[in-house]
């Protein structure tokens, strides 16, 4: 059984229709509509020849399961399917993607470019395992593009970007950025977990590989971790072959809830983009916030290069409150319709500072010589009904306006709250 063969492919369809019937078997045992979950380490034949040819990639079949599984075959084809991509890899994470990625694509005495702001576990891998390897690691200014294309032409093996960034929702141009790249042959990586492929495809924008956390919007509901890296079958086959070696490949179980996932997901985020839109408007009006960061506000730097890469702003923003953690420490656990937790991209909105979320690796001095404030919340927002999102949080910041005077806060006026250093 060939899967990549048996896939469903519906290149003329819209996204919304590719999600769900995209990189689906054909025919599946018993006639099931569903994908099975194949839970076999190994595949057995009574045919040795047949047997060797398989594992020498001479006749299509699976061999074991760290290789390559049936279930996790068509989460790869689906994938192939909404990056409109030759080939896809899962992995058990998205830091298992990406370290797989970086490692894949890095050798000793080799250099990448990329940016401070991307997300705190990558960050990790540049500053503290990349160098350790020999690797010359250069981070720029997310939002200094001039800086990034002059390092980018003092010559790099790889550039690898995010956007938007986690937590600080900061665009890059991809486009500007990979021709940049491109005159110095660079492979260029991006990571689209923010934007997910219904909002952003890197490869129709010239980057070479795209890595997503399958963990955020493509599974959507919070209850599995996951990887998924796309791009040509010549550059996938490198990193197929890292992940078969080194073994971070993603259990059929996982795989099957992230096919299940993503069958909703133009449905989700379509609801959960407009509602972020909405919060993200009433944050920039409410006294208490300092600075409202959503792609979606035209005042945002990045507006108009988002405008021109991207089809939607996605559903997380970040706000910085006036009177930093002793006000984020109030605001959080008054609200009704929230998750203070470390994840995002779920049904379930999701609130959680950056300093526990996405530089919960990152000591204090760390986190603010990458500009993210004490006091900067990032909200993921769910699927709940958006005047019941939007009320939840009016009501929250309206309790403590009410009870002044705590945790390092003082009302001096009614408008705007300041801190008050203890
Ligand atoms: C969560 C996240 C990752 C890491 O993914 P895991 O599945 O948690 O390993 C990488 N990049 C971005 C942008 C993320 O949000």
């Amino acid at each position: 059984m060939d899967i990549k063969q048996q896939a469903a492919s519906h290149p003329e369809a819209a996204i919304g229709t590719r999600v769900v019937w995209g990189g689906e078997q054909v025919q599946h045992p018993y006639n099931a509509t569903q994908t099975p979950i194949v839970a076999s380490a190994a595949y057995g034949y009574d045919d040795i020849d047949k047997w060797y040819d398989v594992a020498l990639g001479k006749e299509p079949g699976f061999i074991y399961s760290r290789m390559s599984n049936p279930t996790v075959a068509v989460l790869e084809n689906k994938l192939c399917e909404l990056e409109r991509a030759e080939s896809a890899v899962a992995f058990s994470t998205g830091m298992a993607a990406i370290s797989g990625v970086l490692h894949t694509f890095l050798s000793h005495g080799q250099r990448v470019v990329s940016t401070r702001d991307s997300y705190g576990g990558t960050n990790k891998i540049f500053e503290e395992f990349l160098p350790r390897m020999g690797v010359d690691v250069m981070l720029c200014d997310t939002a200094d593009m001039d800086a990034l294309e002059r390092e980018i032409a003092k010559g790099c093996n790889v550039l690898y970007l995010e956007t938007p960034t986690n937590p600080t929702l900061k665009i890059v141009d991809i486009r500007r950025l990979v021709a940049a790249a491109k005159r110095v042959g660079a492979l260029v990586i991006a990571d689209n977990t923010f934007a997910t492929p219904l909002n952003q495809n890197p490869l129709a924008l010239g980057v070479d590989v795209v890595v997503h956390s399958a963990t955020k919007f493509l599974s959507g509901h919070g209850d599995v971790l996951g990887g998924v890296v796309c791009g040509a079958e010549s550059l996938m086959a490198q990193v197929r072959h890292y992940r078969e070696i080194n073994g971070a490949s993603l259990d059929p179980f996982s795989a099957y809830l992230i096919i299940r996932g993503i069958k909703t997901l133009a449905l989700r985020l379509r609801q959960q983009q407009a509602s972020a839109q909405l919060l993200a408007e009433y944050l920039c009006t409410e006294p208490m916030v300092e600075t409202v960061n959503y792609p979606g506000l035209p005042q945002h730097p990045g507006h108009a290069i988002a405008c021109s890469q991207m089809s939607g702003f996605g559903a997380i923003a970040s706000f910085v409150l006036v009177g930093g953690m002793p006000t984020v420490t109030r605001l959080l656990p008054l609200l009704k319709y929230a998750h203070r937790a470390g994840n995002l991209g779920a049904v379930e909105t999701i609130y959680g500072p950056a300093r526990t979320t996405s530089h919960v690796e990152n000591t204090l001095e760390e986190r603010q010589a990458l500009g993210i404030c004490e006091g900067l919340v990032r909200v993921s927002v769910g699927i709940e009904d958006a005047a019941d999102l939007l009320a939840d949080l009016q009501q929250a910041f309206a309790a403590i306006r009410s009870q002044p005077g705590q945790a390092g806060l003082h009302v001096l006026s009614a408008q705007r709250p300041i801190e008050v250093s203890a």
